[in-house]
């Protein structure tokens, strides 16, 4: 997906011409002649034209003035262990379409937003990380870190950013390739550049408009070379006929282009998404099969599969996982602490000793590094 050919419109917040920041924004973008328009009259637009606006709003893109905080702890949920990430929301919406991307129905703008300047996201960045240890913070919850770049240019004046900056370490979380403009970064390891794996049948049939398996492991490969840490996150885990053998063979091949010895962190998390979700899912992806099996609620109210389920494929990718010389964290993301318990034998303490269990492991880790 060529990101310059992907939108086909830039609208702006009117009030982005009354400052002189803004100005400069809106002529960043006149070789895709933005207009002017105002946030609730695009989204009924597109909610009273599209038969599709989850769809078509992802070809939409809209700068606008962000007046709350851009750097926000990651919202967790009852019930279960959170890493203590924070999030930089500096870009709303992605171009890519996951049958099971919670953002269908967590956000309710269906467009793709710039949220800026995004200069205050480093502003709040320098006021908040003043702890002992480096905060981990990450661009890839509410978009793709990677998509949008290096058209954004938001990333290059990131990594330059936190490889000075000793409060905090950045991961930048994708489903692409698109790593071109990394590479000859200045990044002093204080980036983590990390993909999201699947095997290449729920590649090809689950993730519309992302990069191809092989094509991502090829562009963590190169980030390896130019000696980042890499990370990787098996979220979501599903649970289909064959998954055995397609995520050992994905393990397998994640080996085969990767040294183990520079995986900063893994996550594990199975399938889980809010009950509206289900709805969306049909009505989008009728021919997907991610809904065929058994979900049940949990505390926090979102589906999953049950638990004993959740547990064994926990233990069996983990399993597969240490035949390899890790010295990476490896966490399950929200989960309950007797599922801890039986895949890996402890409870991490909830979300304050999970926090400081994978503070204290980005520390060393990167001392050695
Ligand atoms: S890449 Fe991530 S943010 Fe984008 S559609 Fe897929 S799940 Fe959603």
């Amino acid at each position: 997906m060529a990101i310059r050919d992907h939108f086909k419109a830039v609208y702006y917040d009117p009030s982005l011409e009354g400052l002189p920041w803004g100005r400069r924004e809106i002529e960043r973008f006149l070789p895709f002649n933005p207009r002017p328009k105002g946030r609730e009259e695009l989204k009924e637009e597109i909610l009273s034209l599209s038969p599709d606006p989850i769809g078509d709003g992802k070809r939409v893109l809209y700068l606008a003035p962000h007046r709350g905080s851009l750097l926000k702890p990651c919202p967790g949920t009852k019930g279960y262990s959170c890493c203590g990430y924070w999030v930089g929301n500096v870009a709303v919406g992605c171009p890519m379409d996951c049958t099971y991307c919670i953002l269908q129905g967590y956000l309710n703008e269906p467009i793709i937003t710039l949220q800026l300047p995004w200069g205050k996201f480093f502003d709040e960045l320098r006021a908040k990380a003043r702890g002992p240890r480096p905060l981990r913070v990450g661009t890839g919850e509410l978009s793709d870190s990677l998509v949008l770049e290096p058209f954004l240019g938001f990333v290059a004046e990131a990594v330059e950013f936190f490889a000075r900056f000793e409060g905090a370490v950045l991961e930048l979380k994708t489903k692409t390739d698109r790593v071109e403009g990394l590479l000859p970064l200045e990044h002093a390891s204080r980036t983590v550049v990390a993909w999201s794996l699947n095997p290449p049948k729920v590649v090809e049939e689950q993730e519309r408009g992302t990069a191809a398996l092989m094509a991502r492991l090829k562009a963590a490969r190169l980030c390896q070379q130019r000696g980042y840490p890499v990370a990787f996150h098996f979220d979501p885990l599903l649970h289909y006929s064959g998954w055995e053998s397609d995520y050992q063979m994905l393990i397998e091949e994640l080996f085969r282009w990767i040294d183990p010895r520079g995986v900063i962190w893994i996550s594990l998390g199975t399938l889980r998404f809010p009950k509206g979700l289900e709805k969306i899912i049909r009505q989008r992806f009728p021919r997907s099969w991610i809904l065929s099996g058994e979900f049940l609620p949990g505390e926090d109210g979102k589906l999953r599969y049950f638990k004993p389920l959740r547990i064994e494929i926990y233990k069996k990718v983990l399993s597969w996982l240490r035949e390899y010389p890790l010295k990476g964290f490896i966490y399950l993301c929200m989960e309950r602490e007797d599922v801890w318990e039986a895949v890996f034998g402890f409870r991490p303490g909830g979300t304050r000793g999970l926090k400081e269990r994978l503070e204290s492991h980005t520390e060393e880790f990167l001392r050695k590094w």
